[in-house]
């Protein structure tokens, strides 16, 4: 009699270095961040993934060198002068446009791949990811916010909003326990 399933012996070998390979895997991911001192949330030992305490990006900037703010600076400046005169230009003169979209995708490409200044990478260094503190309330759990609402919305569970009402309910029953 021929069925389906169970007949074979698992394949242990396979298994096991499969099992070595994700392992592998989960080193190459964590260890750059050990190293720099960033988290690594641990979901066995349910460690959360973003911190209460929030950045203070303001305090960061001004803590900045004059070198660091003005590499920021000159390119932050790049983006609102060529954002602003491509949408000024645009119908007077479309070659002035092209050149200023040109330039500002530059600028925002090169802000893209500026390094994060040291003092911000010290400022993250601790067993959970900390938020910039102007994003405003953040949900501790799932890391919604005031402009990224979950799917089908969701509110605060309460005034302290560190937590949306999506994560504060209970998980929704299977459909299948769904008599009709
Ligand atoms: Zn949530
Ligand atoms: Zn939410």
């Amino acid at each position: 009699m021929s069925s389906i399933g169970f007949e074979d012996a698992p394949d242990w070998e396979a298994m096991r270095e499969d099992a070595e390979r994700e392992l592998a895997f989960q080193d190459e991911i964590e260890r750059p961040l050990r190293e720099a001192g960033l988290p690594v949330p641990d979901p066995t030992r349910r460690r959360r993934e973003i911190a209460p305490e929030r950045l203070d990006v303001v305090a960061l900037w001004r803590g900045l060198s004059d070198e660091e703010r003005e590499a920021i600076g000159v390119l932050g400046l790049g983006l609102l002068v060529s954002g602003g005169m491509a949408s000024r230009a645009e119908l007077t003169a479309p070659a002035a446009t092209r050149a200023y979209t040109a330039h500002y995708h530059a600028c925002l490409d090169a802000l893209g791949t500026l390094p994060t200044p040291e003092s911000a990478m010290a400022a993250l260094r601790g067993p959970a990811w900390r938020i910039p503190a102007d994003l405003g309330p953040v949900c501790l759990s799932c890391g919604c916010s005031e402009a990224d609402a979950c799917p089908g919305g969701c509110g605060w569970e309460d005034e302290r909003q560190i937590r949306c009402t999506v994560c504060a309910s209970p998980p929704p029953l299977d459909d299948d326990s769904i008599p009709f």
